[in-house]
């Protein structure tokens, strides 16, 4: 048959192509050309309208449908439900429409909105949902022929509506779980909506609304205007929305203010306008608390540190830090400054301590930390002391460490903490005092070794010698004495001075006197050089003779030390009205004004090519200067290097 004839069934996309390309003498709807033209025009308007239409015609309800309803049938089911009875395309759930299709073919209509419909259409069951009527087709006699299925099919957005449930649910269970409270603001009339948790905190019943201005009232006071600012500008356009901030709730349910952290975001229409203004509201009072109280010990040990006069070593002290799981290493700012490293990067225990230890300690501190890490060896007690070597300004550097490590449960090392401090001056010292040592029984051993010499010349000779001979070793002997006499005092006076106990013992004496013996006594000892004396009438003066001796000595033999053999020193006595002035001048090496002032130092030396050769411990001038100090007075210099020096004190007259 021409498809062309039926021309009622024009249109109708790929349903009205199907349509027209029917074996209609097969079909029980017969020839169009027969049929009525009610039902032309139907199946006219069923092809052509938007809607999803079915027609279910006869008493076996045999369909014919449009392109908006083929999707509802799948895959599964067409082609086969063209030309096919409802009862077979939707066997499924024939039990629930079979009965309603036979009521509309009494005359009933059915309607139900978001009917769930489970359909075998694309493969697999699936829960459908529609929108649908049933109604009757009639005929010109009022008979009904058929029935007319109009249908929107509402799955996607069923399942969309019931996804949102879902997400709105776990969101929820979210919410409940991490204990938040949850608010959303409208910004028209500053009323907001609050979950359960966040009315009990506001101190609200649960079926109230809220109103903005009112809820602010628990806010603690001194938050309160920070905190309505803070609410203000996030609904401002440029401020991008954002709300973050902190207060305290004061609710008189609960005996203490609650800390809480508010957070949210407000939302803007195109006219910059905010619309929505919504958030969470976190309880952090315990987490505050533990940091305040964190903060408060942290403040009273900074008190009680400042108070002590420990805090001078805890600024000194510096801080290391071990992970050993994660293996990175932290220094404070005082332990890079003990590495010589001047930069605030990260240190690794390879590159900066491990290179940081001089070669010499480097094994011997390698090996004790790697028993520090063996529990049952050391119990992970730390306590050594090694030299640094500078990485940025090659100072060595003597520190002492002390740390602990830490273990789990495996007693395998987990942390290692500790802390370091600079030694470097009190192993000077202590180095210094060994080589003091080694000087002085040095120097002991000159006069000892002379005077030995001397007895035992004297025993061989003793029999058959001449009266000149023996004196003149005698005064040898003497002199070498007393020069080891002067030695040992200068060391019983400069441990008496360190314990504070060099005492004095005053006397009304002449000094012109004092020095005339000196001089007599350094004639005889210091051939090597021509002594000058400028002596006095009598110097009544009231002080410690034998110290007073010691120091001018001192004076005089360092003139004699440090310049060459046969020059001259001169020595000499002055009186004005009420002082007396004593002084030693030589043509020596000089002192340079760099090394003036430390010449009284205790061990103070000067080091160049000139007194290498000479020797000395430095404690002379040191002893010397506070026995003048104790007389009220002071050692002057003044000097030249290269031409000589003056030494000279001045002491009051005794009247
Ligand atoms: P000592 O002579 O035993 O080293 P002193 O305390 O008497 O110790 O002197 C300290 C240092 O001062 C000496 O080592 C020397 O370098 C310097 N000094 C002292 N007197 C003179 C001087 N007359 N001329 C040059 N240098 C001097």
């Amino acid at each position: 048959m021409d498809k062309n004839q039926h021309h009622f069934l024009q249109g109708g996309g790929e349903m009205g192509a199907l349509i027209r390309s029917f074996n209609w003498d097969k079909n029980p709807l017969g020839n169009p050309e027969s049929w009525s033209s009610s039902l032309k025009t139907l199946v006219s308007m069923m092809l052509t309208t938007n809607f999803p239409v079915l027609i279910c015609w006869g008493k076996d309800f045999t369909q014919l449908y449009n392109d908006n309803f083929r999707p509802i049938n799948g895959l599964t089911k067409h082609p086969d439900a063209l030309g096919g009875t409802a009862k077979e395309t939707y066997a499924e759930i024939w039990d629930t429409i079979g009965p309603m299709f036979e009521g509309v073919m009494q005359g009933e209509t059915f309607g139900f909105p978001n009917f769930k419909v489970p359909l075998h259409r694309n493969g697999y069951l699936e829960d459908c949902y529609f929108d649908f009527s049933y109604s009757p087709i009639r005929n010109e006699n009022g008979e009904t022929d058929g029935v007319l299925v109009i249908c929107n099919e509402k799955t996607r957005q069923v399942n969309a509506f019931k996804e949102l449930q879902q997400a709105k649910q776990e969101l929820d269970f979210a919410i409940g779980a991490a204990e938040l409270g949850t608010w959303d603001l409208d910004p028209s009339t500053n009323k907001f909506i609050g979950n359960e948790r966040l009315k009990s905190w506001f101190g609200l019943s649960a079926d109230e609304e809220i109103d903005l201005n009112k809820a602010t009232d628990v806010i603690a006071e001194e938050d309160r205007s920070r905190v309505l600012a803070d609410i203000a500008q996030a609904q401002i356009y440029k401020t991008g929305g954002q709300y973050d901030t902190k207060y305290h709730i004061i609710n008189p349910e609960y005996s203490t203010p609650r800390r809480v952290w508010a957070k949210g975001k407000a939302l803007f229409n195109e006219n910059k306008e905010v619309i929505r203004f919504s958030g969470i509201l976190q309880d952090i009072t315990s987490e505050h608390n533990i940091l305040q109280e964190l903060r408060d010990s942290n403040r009273q040990l900074e008190l009680a540190l400042e108070q002590s006069s420990l805090s001078k070593i805890a600024a000194q002290l510096g801080t290391f830090d071990l992970d050993l799981e994660k293996n990175t290493m932290e220094w404070d700012d005082r332990c890079r400054v003990l590495f010589g490293i001047n930069h605030q990067n990260q240190v690794s225990y390879q590159h900066d301590f491990t290179n940081g230890l001089h070669p010499d300690d480097r094994e011997r501190v390698l090996d004790m930390i790697s028993d520090v890490y063996i529990k049952s060896k050391t119990n992970g007690d730390y306590d050594v002391e090694y030299r640094t070597v500078g990485a940025e300004d090659h100072k060595i550097r003597w520190i002492r460490a002390k740390g602990k490590a830490y273990f789990d449960a495996q007693d395998k090392p987990i942390r290692f903490i500790g802390s370091v401090l600079d030694i470097t001056e009190q192993k000077s010292d202590e180095l210094r005092k060994n080589d003091f040592i080694g000087m002085v029984s040095h120097e002991l051993k000159t006069p000892l070794t002379s005077l030995k010499a001397y007895i035992q010349i004297l025993k061989a000779k003793a029999n058959n010698s001449s009266a000149e001979f023996v004196a003149d070793l005698l005064q040898r002997s003497e002199a070498q004495v007393k020069k080891m006499t002067s030695l040992i005092n200068g060391f019983l006076n400069i441990s008496k001075l360190e314990s504070g106990k060099i005492s004095l013992e005053k006397e009304d004496f002449n000094l012109t006197e004092l020095v005339d013996e000196l001089i007599a006594e350094f004639r005889i000892l210091a051939s090597s050089h021509e002594l000058v004396y400028h002596s006095c009438p009598v110097i009544l003066i009231n002080g410690d003779r034998d110290k007073l001796g010691s120091v001018i000595s001192n004076l005089i033999s360092n003139a004699i030390k440090y310049s060459p053999i046969g020059s001259t020193v001169e020595i000499e006595c002055k009186k004005t009205i009420d002082k007396a002035m004593i002084s030693v001048s030589d043509q020596g090496i000089g002192i340079s004004e760099n090394d003036k002032d430390k010449l009284f130092e205790r061990y103070y030396r000067v080091e160049n090519k000139n007194t290498k050769t000479i020797s000395g411990f430095g404690i002379g001038l040191y002893v010397s200067a506070e026995i003048m100090h104790r007389h009220e007075s002071k050692i002057q210099l003044e000097s030249h290097p290269g031409k000589g020096s003056k030494f000279f004190f001045e002491l009051l007259l005794k009247l």
